[in-house]
């Protein structure tokens, strides 16, 4: 089982990932903590990418690319992987697409968690107070959330025409968000 999960920022992807993947026995594949992880060990590509994550905008497709090929490539994690942010445009879209064929696997389901930008708000005022995250204050909660708007919601309609999306209410609590979800993966024919 491969999944997508989408969301603006503050979500809960995350939170969701980590509860799908304990209850699958899969694999969260978070692009934003691997990428706050090379900003954290000082790495060459964690100076490049700090300003443009602290700043809401995107880091480039190459960059984010190799990341992730690396899980796909493996064969550990073969046909086990819950991608949270990623893709997150177009382009990553298509390149996903590739990787996955590329490596004999596929998607077999896309969940968007969907939220007000109120209640993302709120949400991400909290966590700053929890993890600590830079880019998690007000201003550059609305740079991210415009991004996402802008070059993440079309992609949505890319995995609409291909009948793997599916809606879930983002705005509940975490148990029936997960409920919903788990209900939704319970329903793939042919799984487990
Ligand atoms: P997240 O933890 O998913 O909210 O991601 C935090 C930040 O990491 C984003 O605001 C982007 O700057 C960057 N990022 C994460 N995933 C991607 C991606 N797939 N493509 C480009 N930038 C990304």
């Amino acid at each position: 089982m491969n999944i997508i999960i989408f969301g603006p920022p503050g979500a809960g992807k995350g939170t969701q990932s980590k509860f799908i993947a304990k209850k699958y026995n899969l694999v969260q594949l978070s692009t934003g903590e691997l990428l706050r992880k090379e900003i954290d060990n000082k790495t060459e590509l964690g100076l490049k990418i700090s300003t443009i994550i602290n700043s809401g905008e995107l880091v480039s497709d190459k960059i984010v690319s190799k990341l992730i090929e690396k899980f796909i490539s493996n064969n550990t994690y073969k046909q086990r992987l819950i991608f949270d942010g990623y893709p997150r445009n177009i382009d990553q879209a298509v390149n996903l697409d590739k990787l996955l064929k590329d490596n004999n696997q596929n998607l077999d389901i896309v969940l968007k968690l969907s939220v007000s930008l109120e209640t993302i708000l709120r949400r991400i005022l909290e966590r700053k107070n929890q993890e600590k995250r830079k880019d998690d204050n007000e201003e550059i909660a609305i740079k991210r959330y415009k991004t996402y708007e802008k070059s993440t919601e079309p992609v949505l309609k890319y995995y609409q025409k291909s009948k793997l999306l599916n809606v879930v209410n983002g705005e509940s609590s975490i148990m029936q968000i997960s409920d919903e979800i788990s209900g939704l993966i319970d329903s793939i024919k042919g799984w487990q």
